[in-house]
């Protein structure tokens, strides 16, 4: 596999998605969340310049768990946190399938290619974790109970006609939280 530098301006990092012990699982074009967020203007702040600005930036984010505030480094260990806590990392793992379904979800918001992802295009993904994923059925299994609390929908999309229908396409509703009652992504687990 060709080494890609991550895609911030000022990270000389490689890129390792797709390596199997690699902790970002989910911005192909950068190391980290943290660089994705920062460079493409996500994280409200201003995008750093040098490796310094990098180390030194605190990226403000909210816990996908509980809702409370925290800060992402750049620092290795740190720059895909995205839960506050060791207790709200604990009540993901402790639900069942808890991380593997965490993992599905942060998918589908932080990536939806702006339109919706695929069953494929999801299993892609989740094939690169140590989770075990039985292929796109799988994964419609897997959504089906957010489709049915009203967090995700599935929208169909027809085929051209000398094509099959094509796959639909999953993604989160606008108002999610209205629909679900829900509040955070853990709160879905
Ligand atoms: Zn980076
Ligand atoms: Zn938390």
């Amino acid at each position: 596999m060709s080494q890609k530098i991550c895609s911030h301006p000022a990270c000389n990092r490689v890129n390792r998605f797709g390596w199997r012990h690699c902790r970002n699982k989910v911005h192909r074009d950068y190391c980290s969340l943290f660089c994705q967020q920062n460079a493409e203007g996500l994280d409200g702040g201003p995008v750093a310049q040098t490796e310094d600005e990098l180390r030194n930036y605190r990226q403000r984010d909210t816990c996908l768990c509980c809702g409370a505030g925290f800060d992402r480094e750049w620092t290795e260990n740190w720059s895909n946190k995205r839960l506050c806590s060791q207790e709200c990392s604990n009540q993901v793992a402790h639900r069942k399938n808890g991380k593997r379904n965490f993992q599905a979800l942060v998918l589908l918001k932080e990536v939806d290619f702006g339109q919706g992802l695929t069953g494929q295009d999801l299993f892609d993904y989740l094939k690169l974790t140590v989770y075990s994923v039985k292929g796109a059925a799988g994964v419609a299994t897997i959504l089906r109970r957010w489709i049915r609390c009203g967090a995700l929908e599935k929208v169909s999309r027809p085929g051209s006609r000398s094509t099959a229908k094509a796959a639909p396409l999953y993604r989160f509703r606008d108002n999610w939280e209205e629909t679900s009652g829900a509040t955070t992504l853990g709160e879905l687990l």
